[in-house]
């Protein structure tokens, strides 16, 4: 036990130490309290720990604003209602916390993460009778990934296999986790995720998209098959006001083969080119003038206070 303890406590002692140079959430909120982070814990009998029955929003952090907080908690309320589950505080006092722990973390750019599970009661499927949901906010530092930005991704392609209500931002991420660990191995950044009818489906952590031939946008339709991503939604109405033609479709691996362009949307992905799919270059391998256009907008759409 007390080797254990040392065991673990040095462990804790590093990971705490590293975790700072680079950045890392020193303040965490939990169920009202604001408490160091290495102490920040929930109980075990938690049913986000047991069950992934909670949901999360992650917003971006510019120059000390959220980006897009409104459609984020917007789209929290939306998972919330979808997971029959009550929200856990009144939206201004939601909105106070994420800022505290923003400032109490000294984040200037980076993101807030939020998490609200269905609360802790004992293990049993059936909601809870009287569960209060748990919170748990934690910010930290984390700029922009510009050289990916500048320099593109590849991706592979693997099979979807999550369940099929993917338009809920639910905790469970468990084939997100293996996806990505599985398209690392494989030299690639991400994975797309493909339907049994061979159509891509988004990414692991962020939506897909594709620029064609035509100048045309292309990024699947916002149903079940898919996380309607704000930055996808951002992105979306920054081209449409530029006058770039969008569609809302399923777009196949081959497809996007034969793309122009190809690219990826998300919190922490901004715009980020895909150059390679399972291999093969899209648009010649490098990005396209479309991608370079777009990350320009939502650079300066994010800058916005
Ligand atoms: N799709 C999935 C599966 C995601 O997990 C995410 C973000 O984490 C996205 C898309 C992109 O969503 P957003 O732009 O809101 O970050």
């Amino acid at each position: 036990m007390l080797v254990g303890g040392v065991v673990g406590l040095r462990f804790l002692v590093g990971a705490t130490r590293k975790g700072l140079v680079k950045g890392m959430s020193r303040i965490a909120y939990v169920n009202g309290r604001y408490v160091p982070h290495r102490a920040a814990q929930v109980h075990i009998e938690d049913r986000g720990y047991q069950f992934a029955d909670g949901i999360y929003e992650v917003v971006a952090v510019r120059h000390g604003h959220l980006v897009d907080e409104v459609p984020h908690l917007d789209r929290l309320d939306r998972s919330l209602g979808e997971m029959r589950m009550a929200a856990p505080m009144a939206r201004a006092p939601l909105r106070h916390a994420l800022r505290e722990v923003i400032r109490r973390n000294r984040v200037a750019d980076g993101i807030v993460y939020l998490q609200v599970s269905r609360g802790v009661a004992p293990r049993g499927h059936a909601f809870p009778k009287d569960a209060a949901p748990s919170v748990v906010i934690t910010a930290k530092r984390l700029a922009p990934n510009y050289a990916q930005m500048e320099k593109g991704i590849a991706v592979i392609t693997l099979p979807d296999i999550r369940w099929k209500r993917r338009d809920i931002k639910t905790v469970n991420l468990t084939a997100n986790v293996l996806a990505k660990q599985q398209a690392l191995d494989a030299g690639a950044y991400d994975a797309w995720l493909v339907d049994e009818a061979g159509m891509v489906n988004e990414g692991t952590a962020s939506n897909a998209w594709i620029a064609t031939k035509a100048k045309e946008l292309v990024t699947h339709t916002p149903d079940y098959s898919i996380l309607n991503g704000i930055t996808r939604i951002a992105v979306k109405d920054l081209a449409e006001k530029e006058g770039y033609k969008f569609v809302e479709r399923p777009f196949s691996k081959a497809e996007a083969l034969a793309a122009a362009e190809a690219f990826i949307t998300g919190t922490t992905s901004w715009v980020t080119p895909v150059i390679a799919i399972d291999g093969k270059p899209v648009g010649g391998g490098k990005p396209g003038p479309l991608t370079r256009a777009l990350q320009r907008l939502y650079e300066a759409h994010a800058d916005l206070p």
